[in-house]
């Protein structure tokens, strides 16, 4: 029998459609003396379970979550260009950057093609070839905004889970270094050789100075990967 969730509670998570349903505790310990300092356990919340929102960016999976994301991102890339929410208005002078970036691939994937307002094939190829689990690696469906297959993996078995989780977790990480080889990139055209401490102009390939967080780029400062806006 499933638990039975209170509307409260459902309404705690924004309204999310298919909320995480975490049953368990959580112990917080100090370091040093491995004395327990506070202890949580969802036995006190109702139904005995501690609901989060999904917090999907796709509306065909959970409209709600996927509408609070589209405002969040909306709300950080105004600020970036504008100012606001903490950011100074002077940020509005900076040079900006607009950057796709891509994560790697880890397994083809279910997709809605377009191109010239037509419909395309997910994922068309002329040999048909199957996977190791017997799963064709090929789909010749044009599919629908709402259809659950899009972004599910051909053959989940093949699909690197392993690597996306792995990735995602690193991911942090791997925003902090480009976001500091951006600033350092921008800095060199658009300031030219920067000048060392001693006030020699610095032109033998030495580093150039980090710009400092908000003399380039503002709204992603201090932010995870995950709200990679701009
Ligand atoms: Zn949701
Ligand atoms: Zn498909
Ligand atoms: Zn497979």
């Amino acid at each position: 029998m499933p638990t039975p969730v209170p509307a409260g509670a459902i309404r705690h998570t924004g309204g999310c459609l298919q909320p995480v349903l975490l049953r368990g505790r959580a112990d917080y310990i100090d370091g040093g003396t491995g004395e327990l300092i506070h202890r949580y356990t969802t036995v006190h919340e109702p139904g005995g379970v501690l609901l989060i929102a999904c917090k999907t960016r796709r509306a065909s999976r959970c409209p709600p979550c996927a509408e609070v994301y589209r405002a969040d991102t909306y709300q950080l890339i105004r600020a970036g260009l504008t100012g606001g929410k903490g950011i100074p208005a002077t940020v509005a002078d900076h040079p900006c950057v607009f950057v796709t970036l891509t994560a790697p691939s880890f397994g083809p994937v279910h997709a809605r093609r377009e191109k010239g307002g037509r419909v395309l094939a997910c994922r068309p190829r002329r040999k048909d070839k199957t996977c190791p689990h017997g799963i064709r690696l090929s789909c010749g469906d044009k599919h629908d905004h709402n259809d659950h297959r899009l972004g599910e993996p051909l053959c989940p078995d093949c699909y690197d889970y392993t690597g996306a989780v792995l990735f995602n977790a690193c991911a942090p990480e791997l925003w902090r270094r480009f976001t500091i080889t951006l600033r350092r990139a921008l800095a060199r055209q658009l300031l030219g050789p920067v000048r060392n401490r001693e006030g020699t102009a610095d032109r033998s390939g030495g580093r150039t100075p980090d710009p400092g967080p908000d003399q380039l780029l503002g709204p992603d400062r201090g932010r995870d990967a995950g709200d990679c806006g701009v």
